[in-house]
């Protein structure tokens, strides 16, 4: 299946290249910027066929080599950002993937020995009310697939968080923002104004915000939060990890911060009766969701339900190993 999608934008520093994805989102956002020491990429994608060939489609038309390329860097951990970062590697002769170390330690819990995530994920949403075959039956394989996009493996350093990282010929303070995904870092450069700022903040779309265990106890909290701190930085440009670059960027987190304000507003009126998470999602988002859409529903759902439990709007009971929610003045 070919997709139509149309080339990216280009400075004269910065290639926006396109790579397709087997998802809704249809593509991430690759950018290859041009330095003296070579060229960097950041997020070079899921790991696909299509994918490959778009990329040495993208080559030919620059008239890069692989080896041209210094090094790769990765806002964040998940897999149509970091699929790729392997080939690429191999191609370019072992080149450094530059990942946060939080990141890092996702991609094992996720993709490494054991996919310990997997069966964590499993048992999180059965106990939040989903149904047990659906987990089994489409869940647990639906994850293992992608094991197969983020093969192979690269072999990883570790972005410093406390000083300038330097990308092309300009030097970017990596800027950490969780709540999207645990060690995400969206990268500004002072003079320029402009920040690479992967899925944190993006256009026309919402970040998914998902509860993952064992990582972050309220990522909700954390994603407002860092919202609010990357507020403070002055953006000219962003790029971000889908959709198109674009210039409102301070706009666009106020929106993002109100989204999530409505959002919340939301689901205390849903909360007419406990429900559990699967059932508020169901209500919320309706009973039409893929699999894979359905995934993201559940662990945002969830997010925002600590979020709410964690400001003591609402209350948690047990019944039967299934975990219900309630407005706290209401009784059950
Ligand atoms: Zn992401
Ligand atoms: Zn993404």
């Amino acid at each position: 299946m070919t997709m139509e999608i149309n080339n990216g934008i280009e400075t004269p520093t910065i290639i926006q290249v396109k790579i397709p994805l087997p998802f809704p989102l249809r593509w991430v956002n690759s950018y290859i910027i041009r330095g003296q020491a070579g060229l960097t990429v950041i997020d070079p994608g899921l790991h696909t066929e299509e994918a490959e060939r778009v990329w040495q489609a993208t080559l030919d038309e620059y008239g890069f080599q692989f080896s041209d390329f210094e090094q790769i860097v990765l806002t964040h951990h998940h897999p149509d950002h970091y699929g790729m970062a392997g080939w690429f590697q191999e191609r370019c002769g072992g080149i450094p993937v530059w990942i946060s170390e939080v990141g890092y330690e996702q991609v094992q819990r996720l993709w490494g020995e054991d996919q310990p995530l997997t069966a964590e994920i499993a048992t999180l949403f059965i106990r939040h009310g989903m149904d047990k075959a659906l987990v089994e039956d489409q869940l647990i394989p639906h994850m293992m697939k992608f094991v197969e996009w983020v093969t192979p493996a690269p072999q990883v350093s570790f972005i410093a968080l406390d000083q300038l990282f330097r990308m092309g010929d300009r030097m970017y303070k990596p800027f950490v923002t969780p709540g999207h995904a645990a060690g995400h870092i969206c990268f500004y450069e002072e003079s320029s104004k402009e920040i690479f700022c992967g899925d944190h903040v993006l256009p026309q779309i919402t970040p998914n915000v998902s509860y993952i265990p064992g990582v972050d106890e309220n990522p909700l909290l954390s994603f407002l939060v860092s919202l609010e701190q990357i507020n403070q930085f002055e953006v000219n440009r962003a790029y971000p990890g889908h959709r198109e670059p674009f210039n409102s960027f301070n706009q666009r987190v106020e929106e993002l911060i109100m989204h999530h304000e409505d959002r919340l507003d939301k689901l205390m009126i849903l909360l007419d009766q406990p429900k559990h998470v699967y059932q508020l999602c169901v209500d919320f988002f309706g009973q039409n969701l893929s699999i894979h859409q359905m995934r993201f529903a559940m662990a945002e759902t969830l997010a925002h339900v600590i979020y709410l439990q964690e400001k003591s709007r609402i209350v948690e009971s047990i019944h039967e190993g299934i975990c219900y929610y309630s407005i706290l003045e209401s009784r059950l």
